[in-house]
């Protein structure tokens, strides 16, 4: 049984709510929407362990 480490593709500042989305070809992050705070230390969601939404 093998463990599988995915890559993330798609991160969310837990702070102020900006998104951001990974380029695989420019290996880069990029803002996908809303900018956000530009003075927010961002905290990003990336592991999935913080849901922002209660359902
Ligand atoms: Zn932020």
């Amino acid at each position: 049984m093998s463990a599988q480490i995915r890559t993330p593709t798609h991160r969310t500042c837990v702070r102020c709510g900006r998104e951001e989305r990974y380029d695989e070809e420019e290996k880069v992050w990029k803002v996908t929407d809303a900018v956000g705070d530009i003075y927010c230390i961002h905290s990003w969601d990336i592991t999935g362990e913080f849901t922002p939404v209660v359902q």
